[in-house]
């Protein structure tokens, strides 16, 4: 194992020093060495960060599908970057027959966002779910509101200043959901089990208003519209 790690590094390190003699500029190269192993790509990686300083493309090749593959690449480049090692990164997924490729750029932007080291959309925070409620509906809205903010992001990120580091929270009971929807930028907590049929919304930790009836999620993306839209500067065109 060390025999086959110190030839992936020195064969990195050398084509880099040839690359660098006809010609290339230093800046213009980035190291990347294929990996499959979680253990072997931090081993590889933390030893060629202290032999060099080229840039680093971190990924972990064959990491496989769905959370397999997520798990093992979190694990492997989280390690990495919160030692500082990595400037460029791929999360490598196997997608589902016929499925599209972005879920690689989602996981890859949300690892470096819930790692609070960039940001690139405003992420929804949801309770998991308790005995507390046996409703759906938080999870459902949960993913409509998350659907929604990547749906609008592009025409968000191009007219509104900072609107990536908005925070929300679809809790999904008011015993416990109030305490974490007033550390988001707008929370909402849907009625529990046994809880009166209403829905505080907080915003900026202060109860802002309550939501009753059948039209809470689109009363709700609309409260998260308006949010954005007084909230975060236009950007000057
Ligand atoms: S917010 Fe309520 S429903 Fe959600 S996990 Fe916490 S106690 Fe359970």
């Amino acid at each position: 194992m060390h025999v086959a790690r110190e030839a992936l590094i020195r064969s990195a390190l050398d084509s880099a020093q040839r690359a660098e003699e006809i010609g290339l500029a230093r800046d213009r190269i980035i190291l990347s060495c294929k990996v499959s192993g979680v253990q072997e790509l931090i081993a590889v990686y933390r030893d060629l960060a202290a032999r060099c300083d080229y840039a680093l493309h971190l990924g972990l090749t064959e990491a496989g599908m769905g959370s397999k593959g997520i798990t093992a690449s979190s694990a492997a480049l989280a390690v990495l970057l919160q030692e500082g090692i990595g400037d460029t990164i791929r999360i490598s997924l196997t997608p589902e027959p016929g499925a599209s490729r972005t879920g690689e750029v989602i996981v890859a932007q949300e690892l470096l966002q819930t790692m609070g080291l960039r940001a690139f959309t405003p992420l929804v925070t949801a309770c998991p779910g308790c005995g507390r409620t046996t409703s759906e509906f938080f999870q459902e809205l949960a993913k409509t509101v998350q659907a929604h903010v990547r749906e609008q992001m592009p025409l968000w990120r191009v007219k509104y200043d900072g609107v990536e580091n908005l925070t929300l929270a679809v809790m999904g009971c008011v015993v416990n959901g109030p305490g974490e929807s007033k550390h988001a930028n707008i929370g909402i907590s849907l009625p529990g089990n046994g809880e009166a049929p209403s829905a505080p919304v907080f915003i900026d930790g202060e109860k802002a208003m309550t939501l009753r009836g059948d039209n809470i999620a689109n009363e709700f993306v609309g409260i998260l519209d308006d949010y954005v839209a007084r909230h975060y500067q236009a950007r000057a065109d």
